[in-house]
């Protein structure tokens, strides 16, 4: 690595995920249920060293007495017990219940449910249509029979509560192992020699244990609620042993004379049902880092842009498509990412515009922005415009954006396994894909989807049209991608990166084949790659990225042999000469800045070799040096 007055970088913030803990904390919901949940358990536990009554003391003399009365803080009931003292009790014996019943329903619904999702076949069948029986009675009244035969009492009612919620644990456990049980690490277990119950317990379990905790603090909550209703209705505690339902269903005969019987234990039912359950939503949100990270909502049909980005096309527009200091953020959390930072371009029909840099150097989501491809939330255009047909894209209507989405203004995705479909053959994809913008008849779409695989040279056309995507070869796979571009006869291709995946022979075919069809068609393209040597083949002029930015353009040929912009200098640098016998590989020194903590000066700048105090003090702006270039650096006139 060449140390070249590297000055010290900048410290990058840590944005790691934070930990599990951290995260709850950050939920202040659950933060809250955790400190009240905290504080009814330390209370219960040292209830047996507090200064209180008897629980099942009576005294005729004080029956019934208020809240706030003298030795009685939360009054005395219809027998002369002090109420604060039963309330703490019962609250013992509530917990220990619900907390138990928890327990043993997760032993054993989780213990069914590994073994039928585990072994499957048989087992599964018989234990699954078992717990199929249970869920097929109305919950309460199962607990109801359960007890009616078991008889009243409380561990009657705990073994009630348990058996109903059974069945949860074993589904959502059965679920997940069937997914796990084909996976190649529990293969790689099996042919270590390891056998099934190793396997269950040191593979299988680790990777199901997170939505056993899941489904624990979500439904601890439930069981209290349920041993509480069963006791209300005289099923559960027999006096003079009480749990807050007993209590509960005592006061409720008193309600009008002495209100606080009742109330008072269903207040500290629902605070700490409330607690539990504010706590158990926020575990599980800690547990499933996709639920707040918003993964499991669907992204909007366009990205969010602000109105500023929205607004009217003034003046003539450039070429077939305008960019204009398009600004892409991501809003994750509190912290913004600057993917895209103001870059301008356009690209003249027929034209093919590269757009170069290293990963993450934001021409994705540039590419994307331009059709409103990034995902919202967390993307949002932040300002800018992009003009096709004196037209700002961002503007439009969603109808008129769907029309030119895949139809005058198609796009190449990087991995083609991935954008094709796997359940439909390709013929058909590429006739759904016409038909969405044309009026065709399927048989002529599908005779139309053949002469397109011709056309993208795909050696017996007719008879692969009926194939699956997971028949061809990724090579094939892309070209039926790139027939799908071209189905439409657009004005504009994106591609990106479109031969990344594919080895180097594939590469250049693919490579050729897609300059020759833009030939024919007089289409215009704008490729996105990280390679100069293909830059040099294929285009007629680069724009090269750097964190966002726009640091070079020009037409190839000029910026190949007489680069302004130190980066581009580097990039070039990185191409391999294999014509020497040592070829020398230079890499750049460093890494990109986080696009969540830019420095103020030139980006590049920690990198550079060329480096100087004035560099880092203000933004460099982008700066044209003739007619066709323009770069962003404070010494890019005197390199030419
Ligand atoms: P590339 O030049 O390799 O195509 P991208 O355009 O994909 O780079 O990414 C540009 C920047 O945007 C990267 O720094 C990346 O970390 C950031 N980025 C991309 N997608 C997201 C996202 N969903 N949330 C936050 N940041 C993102
Ligand atoms: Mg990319």
């Amino acid at each position: 690595m060449t140390t070249t007055a590297v000055s010290t970088p900048i410290i990058p913030k840590r944005s790691g995920r934070a930990g599990p803990l951290k995260l709850l904390f950050r939920n202040q919901l659950a933060a809250f249920g955790l400190i009240m949940l905290l504080l009814i358990l330390l209370l219960v536990l040292i209830t047996p060293w507090l200064p209180l009554p008897d629980p099942d003391a009576t005294a005729l003399s004080k029956r019934l007495l208020p809240i706030f009365s003298e030795g009685h803080w939360l009054g005395t009931d219809q027998l002369g017990r002090d109420m604060l003292s039963r309330i703490l009790w019962g609250t013992r014996v509530s917990l220990a219940v619900g907390i138990t019943a928890t327990l043993v329903a997760a032993s054993i619904g989780s213990l069914i449910g590994l073994l039928a999702g585990y072994f499957g076949g048989y087992l599964d069948g018989t234990l699954m249509r078992g717990i199929d029986m249970l869920m097929a009675f109305p919950y309460i009244l199962l607990a109801l029979a359960i007890v009616a035969v078991l008889g009243p009492g409380l561990m009657n009612a705990l073994y009630a509560i348990a058996i109903v919620n059974i069945p949860f644990f074993a589904r959502n456990v059965r679920g997940v192992v069937v997914t796990l049980r084909n996976r190649e690490f529990v293969d790689a277990a099996r042919l270590s020699g390891k056998g099934d119950v190793r396997i269950l317990v040191s593979e299988i379990l680790p990777n199901v244990m997170p939505v056993i905790v899941i489904t624990m603090s979500t439904t601890v909550g439930w069981m209290i609620l349920e041993t509480a209703g069963l006791s209300f209705l005289g099923l559960g505690a027999q006096p003079p042993q009480a749990d807050l339902g007993s209590i509960l269903g005592e006061g409720r005969r008193l309600i009008i004379n002495a209100p606080h019987v009742a109330t008072i234990p269903g207040l500290v039912i629902f605070i700490l049902v409330m607690s539990i359950n504010l706590l158990g939503d926020g575990v599980r949100d800690a547990l499933d880092p996709r639920l707040k990270a918003g993964a499991l909502h669907r992204p909007a049909a366009r990205t969010k842009a602000m109105p500023e980005a929205k607004a009217a096309v003034v003046g003539q527009q450039k070429g077939l498509l305008e960019v204009r200091a398009l600004r892409t953020e991501f809003h994750v959390g509190h912290e913004i990412h600057q993917a895209v930072n103001s870059p301008s371009f356009h690209i003249e029909p027929g034209e093919c515009l590269g757009i170069i840099g290293e990963s993450g150097s934001g021409k994705s989501v540039t590419a994307m922005s331009l059709l409103g491809l990034v995902a919202s939330p967390p993307g949002v255009i932040m300002a800018g415009q992009v003009i096709y047909k004196n037209e700002n894209l961002a503007g439009v209507s969603d109808e008129r954006l769907r029309q030119l989405r895949g139809g005058e203004l198609a796009y190449i995705f990087q991995d083609p396994l991935s954008t094709l479909h796997p359940l439909f053959t390709v013929g058909d994809q590429l006739v759904e894909a016409m038909r969405a913008h044309q009026r065709l008849s399927y048989r002529d779409a599908w005779q139309k989807a053949v002469q397109l695989l011709e056309q993208v040279r795909i050696p017996n056309a007719k008879e692969r049209a009926k194939v699956y995507p997971h028949q061809l070869s990724g090579g094939m796979r892309q070209r039926v991608s790139i027939a799908m571009a071209l189905a439409n006869e657009p004005q504009l291709i994106i591609a990106d990166e479109p031969t990344t995946a594919l080895d180097v022979t594939v590469q250049a075919q693919i490579l050729r084949l897609l300059n020759q069809l833009r030939r024919e068609q007089n289409a215009s393209l704008m490729f996105i790659t990280h390679d100069f040597g293909v830059v040099a083949e294929m285009c007629d002029r680069v724009a090269v990225m750097y964190a966002g930015e726009l640091v070079e353009i020009g037409p190839v040929k000029e910026l190949l042999e007489n680069p302004a912009h130190p980066y581009t200098r580097r990039l070039i640098a990185c191409v391999p000469d294999v014509t020497k016998v040592q070829p020398q590989l230079t890499e750049i020194p460093g890494l990109p800045p986080q696009v969540n903590n830019l420095p103020v000066g030139c980006k590049f700048a920690d990198r550079c070799d060329q480096v100087t105090d004035r560099c880092r003090q203000a933004p460099v702006e982008l700066e044209a040096l003739t007619d066709e270039r323009q770069a962003r650096c404070i010494f890019a006139r005197e390199v030419l």
